[in-house]
């Protein structure tokens, strides 16, 4: 197995966090009780709740990078919960569950702003709510199963709120009309990730960065190499976000997408000035869809979902970075934005999303033997539900039978994608048609009917397909 990441090309988070203090590769042949493959969010969560668990465990963390130097250091920072997937939860694993963890979902962004308090204070951990937005007539309502079905799970989940509501609190009367989701919050991911870390060597986690796995042994003992060293462990967490693509079991799970971002310089008055400074994290509901929000220090951080297309676990270079696209997402950013045309930008990054086929993540077993426990699939919502997913992982790998390890979740039956080429290739098709539809309706027009009919074929995004 090669699963490769060569991502030198660092976010605006991480050039404001520091990945200076690289740690040692792995040399030579260890043991440990459980390896993880993978130092973002959900390995470094996990990491943290083994150790907090069972102290004496023997945890190691292999990255081939350094710590959330993937998605983790790379994302909006958006800390959402799963209700905008409620649905598909209930489709899974039946209403009870799917309401046990969407709560557990919305309570993982409480516990995210109680380590910020107690490990992170310089994390900008902000709870200001998701406004969920419509920006073109056609988008107007998208939100509307979502909303009827979670609201009548557990009331005030989302929050109906008048038109000019929605243009006051984004800034910009470009957006027409949306809920609020007030208990979801931002965060800085950058000095998450990076606290996430300090945290777990803190506790006795061995990281061993620049350490890519490049063989992993399924049968008896896991054995994991890299280019000079071997872990022999009890058990394995995966947790190699998009990466994980390239393995033969995830290939028809995993569909990658590239998302990208720009970030402006710093500009707190004209952020005072449209009322959008200490305000809510904004998405409008294409597609293609566009995230948006504002930093302690006063810039927009604006991304857009779902452009280049990974093939198995390859990924075009651009995915870490893409001039073009960055334009693109600009252009984006001005539209909703045009009093801020004048604002360099000085940042911008890419990053792989690892989408499922319902976009919710895969937690299961990589072999019969169920020693290597997978943590994929996060699909762009990953921030929050890493701190669900890491209960989750913990309990498989310790063969807890509680709440977790029996989690609805677990080793679920999913729909898969097509292999390779074919799915690199209709993916462009959707995508080309999702473009089409998606500048017609924001020129007014109606999309023709066969871009209509192919964008219906891409999975659901960030919330479920009404
Ligand atoms: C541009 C972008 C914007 C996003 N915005 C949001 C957002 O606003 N909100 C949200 O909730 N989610 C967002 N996401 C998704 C979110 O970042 C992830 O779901 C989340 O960080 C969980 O990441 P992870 O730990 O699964 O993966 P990662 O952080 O990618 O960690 C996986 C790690 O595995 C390492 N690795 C890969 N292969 C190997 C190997 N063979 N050996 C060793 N190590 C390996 C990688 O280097 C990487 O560090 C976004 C993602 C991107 C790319």
């Amino acid at each position: 197995m090669v699963i490769s990441t060569d991502a030198r090309h660092r976010s605006l988070w991480l050039r404001e966090a520091g990945t200076d203090d690289v740690l040692p590769a792995l040399t030579g042949t260890i043991h440990c009780d459980v390896a993880i493959i993978g130092g973002g969010f959900v390995g470094l969560w996990t990491a943290i709740r083994l150790k907090t668990l069972e102290p004496q465990l023997d945890v190691v963390i292999l990255e081939s990078d350094v710590c959330g130097g993937g998605a983790s250091g790379r994302n909006g920072g958006f800390v959402l919960s799963w209700w905008p997937k409620f649905s598909s939860l209930v489709a899974l694993c039946g209403e009870a569950e799917a309401l046990r963890l969407a709560v557990a979902s919305e309570e993982a962004v409480s516990e995210i702003g109680e380590f910020c308090q107690a490990y992170a204070p310089q994390a900008e951990f902000r709870r200001a709510g998701w406004l969920w937005t419509a920006t073109t007539e056609a988008q107007d309502k998208s939100w509307t199963d979502v909303v009827t079905r979670s609201n009548s799970a557990r009331p005030g989940t989302y929050v109906q709120l008048p038109d000019d509501e929605v243009a006051r609190l984004s800034g910009s009367v470009n957006h027409l009309a949306g809920v609020l989701e007030p208990r979801s919050a931002t965060v800085h991911p950058g000095h998450l990730v990076r606290a996430l870390r300090q945290r777990a060597l803190d506790l006795g986690v061995r990281i061993h960065e620049g350490s890519r796995v490049r063989k992993i042994s399924r049968k008896g003992p896991p054995r994991l190499e890299t280019d000079r060293g071997v872990v022999r462990a009890d058990r394995v967490v995966l947790a190699t976000n998009a990466w994980a693509a390239g393995l033969r079991e995830l290939h028809t799970r995993l569909f990658v997408i590239s998302s990208d971002i720009v970030a402006t310089a710093p500009i707190p008055d004209e952020l005072d000035q449209i009322g959008w400074r200490t305000g809510p994290a904004v998405t409008d509901s294409q597609t293609l869809v566009c995230y948006y929000r504002t930093t302690d220090s006063g810039r927009v951080v604006f991304g857009k979902g779902g452009w280049a297309i990974g093939l198995g676990g390859w990924m075009p270079p651009s995915m870490e970075r893409h001039r073009g696209r960055a334009a693109m997402v600009t252009r984006d950013l001005h539209r909703y934005y045009p009093s801020l045309r004048h604002v360099p930008i000085t940042d911008d990054w890419a990053g792989p999303i690892d989408r499922t086929a319902n976009s919710l993540p895969i937690l299961d077993w990589l072999n019969a033997e169920k020693t290597i426990a997978v943590g994929v699939g996060w699909s762009g919502n990953g921030v929050g539900p890493s701190v669900v997913g890491s209960k989750i992982l913990s309990s498989m790998v310790l063969g807890l039978d509680d709440e977790w390890g029996r989690a609805g979740l677990v080793s679920a039956k999913t729909k898969r994608f097509p292999p390779d080429p074919i799915r690199y290739v209709g993916g462009h098709v959707v995508r080309e048609a999702i473009v089409r539809k998606e500048r017609s309706e924001a020129l007014g027009l109606p999309p023709s009917r066969i871009a209509t009919a192919l964008s219906n074929l891409a999975p659901s995004g960030l919330e479920d397909k009404s």
